[in-house]
């Protein structure tokens, strides 16, 4: 017996500890470049609007395909300000899954326009494009809200079905926002999140796959037809010389130690994805039948933000695992329309899909300092959930 037992923590005694997402690991790895990067803004002290801005975004937008990006305070300031920049507000439509998180309704609530919520796939967790031509016929029929925009999310980091919401709202005249708050690094047709519609919103909160120190976030577009409101819309709405307010802004930067952060993140970024889906393999391969992975379109890459199951006694599982030193989490056991603050938007027929989906929905440990090993255990405490929990 080697000494490696008796450095392991509580529960899982042969793999060591496992962390749901490991921050520590991924900054043991480059803290020299990052404490480099971050001392440069101290030198420099362009704390706002720093050098390391615009090289992030020119980084951000050669490595989805994009033709620009525009970095952000959050992942809602970079939702907020496309819709924003559309005029999108009160009087509209903006149509959104049920299932994904909060910030998605608050946005649109945000710019005064109404959440429509659509029902997802049971097998991708993503926004049902069926449902979406239900919901958008129902608005229509009804009259009182001017339809505008669908916000795709891509749960998980898994693309939604962008064509088939591009053929329903092309037609309609709809803008299609994508929520890639989760969905850096995923994939669709060989095209990366970030070049899969018009406009796609991400976030670099710590913990999704790119994630900085702190809040950020960023919009990719396909094209710099709004790229200049964009950029007024996160200062405050001034112009170009920053002396005349010429539309109403708000506070939307990201700021220079933030960028500072993911400039040395996004070096190692495809590395860590070629690890989270390796891992993604290994669990798919692993999985008793019983757990059934989030399933992805044909032709599409997770970037794996997450990697989440189905499973039936779902709350007694995850029970079973924690005692087991497996950490999970359950994103979300709440449907938006089902939260205090959406209720009034729920719609008057089902979101069946959605409302099933919250009752088994669980994410497993996922993060590319995860071993092969440690994901083989995780599979077999899993296997022996379902007999005992
Ligand atoms: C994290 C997240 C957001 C919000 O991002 P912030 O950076 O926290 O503002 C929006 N949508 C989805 C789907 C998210 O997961």
């Amino acid at each position: 017996m080697n000494g490696v037992a008796n450095l392991s923590l509580a529960g899982a005694s042969r793999v060591g500890e496992i962390a749901f997402i490991d921050l520590k690991a991924q900054q043991r790895r480059i803290r020299p470049r990052i404490e480099a990067r971050l001392k440069a803004v101290l030198d420099h002290g362009r704390y706002i609007a720093g050098p390391e801005i615009e090289e992030l975004e020119a980084l951000l937008a050669e490595k989805t395909g994009a033709a620009a990006a525009v970095a952000c305070a959050s992942g809602t300031a970079a939702l907020i300000i496309p819709l924003l920049s559309k005029g999108i507000g009160a009087g509209d439509a903006v149509f959104i899954p049920a299932f994904s998180y909060n910030a998605t309704a608050n946005a649109v609530l945000l710019t005064g326009a109404a959440p429509i919520f659509v029902d997802v796939d049971p097998l991708t967790f993503n926004m049902d494009p069926t449902d979406l031509r239900r919901r958008l016929d129902d608005v229509k029929r009804r009259g009182d809200l001017r339809p505008r925009a669908v916000i795709p999310v891509d749960l998980f980091g898994s693309p939604a079905d962008y064509p088939a919401i591009a053929r329903i709202a092309g037609p309609e005249g709809l803008f299609i926002l994508a929520d890639g708050a989760q969905g850096f690094g995923g994939e669709l047709d060989g095209k990366s999140v970030g070049n899969l519609a018009p406009a796609t919103a991400t976030s670099f909160f710590p913990g999704k796959a790119l994630g900085a120190y702190g809040d950020a976030g960023g919009i990719l577009s396909q094209d710099l037809a709004e790229i200049e409101a964009w950029l007024s819309l996160r200062w405050h709405g001034t112009d170009a010389a920053r002396k005349n307010s010429v539309r109403v802004g708000f506070n939307g930067r990201m700021d220079s130690f933030q960028a500072a952060v993911l400039l040395e993140k996004l070096a190692i970024f495809d590395d860590e994805l070629a690890a989270r889906r390796m891992l993604a393999g290994l669990y798919d391969r692993r999985l008793p039948a019983a757990a059934r992975p989030q399933a992805h379109l044909h032709g599409a890459k997770s970037g794996y933000g997450y990697y989440s199951i189905r499973i039936p006694r779902r709350d007694a599982v995850a029970a079973f695992l924690k005692s087991h030193g497996v950490p999970t989490a359950i994103y979300y056991s709440t449907p938006l329309h089902k939260m205090p603050a959406f209720a009034a938007h729920a719609p008057a027929t089902q979101l069946a899909a959605t409302d099933a989906l919250c009752d088994e929905i669980l994410s497993l440990p996922m993060h590319p300092y995860l071993t092969p090993d440690q994901v083989d255990f995780i599979c077999d405490k899993l296997g022996e959930a379902l007999i005992s929990a």
